[in-house]
């Protein structure tokens, strides 16, 4: 039998992506894994509900096996058995974000041999996760650039805490080749959104101001999307499309934090992307080395992006990622402060 890898899930970030990344990296190579200390030194350490749904989802699609999948749990083991393609609908139930359940079993659904669909209820723009937008318009783009077949729809949107939103999906077998992504290409558009839903109008009004003053962008690049949910949820983001890599940039409303305090926020972390130079910023980063490690391994040529920054987060995944796959990477901070990260076969 394959021999099981160790994760220490206190290592690195120690966050909720070392549980995600085994699992999506579990299943893709069909090894099994087993994640000790998991959340060791947060505040409430182990297995959280937004976790097991991501455990859930790979367990359905992995036919696997599994022992520790319960709340609070400081300890997992996975063994996938299958990459069992179908139409799948997962529930999160709560708020918890549909775009990590989809990162979660998406990469060995490319590999698969046969379409799978995939309708994921729960959240679909939460803090501390991809939004649907940016997994939408900046993540899967780059995906679809590296050969993978997929689409992905927004049905309803679910903010936190109501939830209630659908995401709808279907993901096909994909040969994958790489590609260099070193630089963003010249800016094409720039737009902001803010999103309302279930709350006032003038919140998201607030927001635009803010950020037309902040940024200096014209009343056409700006706009107030009012959207229907099952809950209260305000999101600001601004959009920066380069021709070869989009950036959104978002922050969340919460009770308690004044609109333009929000939009503030969204102002100062788009400057920073602005005056940067990476191709990637530093969430896209973070994403993007899972599946153009897996392209480098299926074609055995090296490949680099660039990065705004390498979180510990990032490096945590990196770390990860050449435990399951034969890839080993060298990171590189040039002189005007990018980060390059090269992934090649060992
Ligand atoms: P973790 O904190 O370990 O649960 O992982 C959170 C994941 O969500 C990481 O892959 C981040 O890159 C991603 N993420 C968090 N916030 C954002 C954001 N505002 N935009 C895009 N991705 C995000």
């Amino acid at each position: 039998m394959t021999r099981t890898i160790e994760i220490d899930g206190s290592t690195g970030e120690g966050g909720g992506q070392i549980i995600r990344s085994s699992l999506a990296l579990s299943l893709l190579t069909q090894t099994p894994v087993r994640i000790r200390k998991i959340r060791a030194g947060r505040k409430k350490p182990g297995l959280q509900a937004q976790h097991l749904i991501a455990v859930k989802g790979a367990t359905t699609i992995g036919r696997a096996t599994v022992e520790g999948a319960n709340l609070n749990s400081t300890e997992l083991y996975f063994q996938p058995h299958s990459v069992a393609i179908g139409n799948y609908e997962f529930d999160i139930g709560t708020a918890g974000s549909t775009s990590l359940v989809f990162q979660t079993v998406f990469p060995a659904l490319l590999r698969a041999d046969g379409e799978t669909t995939l309708v994921i209820k729960g959240g679909t723009h939460n803090s501390m996760a991809p939004p649907f937008d940016f997994l939408d318009r900046c993540y899967l783009p780059l995906v679809r650039k590296l050969g993978g077949s997929m689409e992905i729809e927004l049905d309803k949107y679910g903010f936190y805490p109501a939830g209630g939103g659908r995401v709808r999906a279907v993901i096909r077998p994909s040969k994958l080749r790489g590609f260099d992504l070193l630089e963003r290409g010249p800016l094409q558009a720039r737009q902001c959104t803010a999103l309302v839903s279930n709350l006032p109008t003038s919140i998201g009004d607030r927001e635009i101001k803010v950020v037309e003053q902040g940024l200096d962008w014209r009343a056409h690049e700006c706009k107030v999307s009012k959207v229907d949910s099952r809950g209260p949820g305000n999101v600001v983001f601004t959009e920066l499309i380069n021709e070869y890599v989009s950036e959104i940039v978002t922050h969340f409303g919460k009770k308690g934090a004044p609109a333009e305090q929000v939009a503030e926020e969204v102002v100062t972390e788009t400057k920073a992307y602005l005056n940067s130079t990476g191709a990637c910023g530093e969430y896209l980063a973070d994403q993007w080395m899972l599946p153009l490690a897996m392209a480098v391994e299926e074609t055995w040529q090296p490949h680099a992006f660039t990065a705004t920054m390498l979180s510990q987060h990032a490096e945590t995944h990196l770390r990860i990622i050449e435990t399951f796959l034969p890839i080993k990477s060298t990171v590189k901070t040039e002189s005007d402060g990018r980060v390059l990260i090269t992934l090649s076969r060992k």
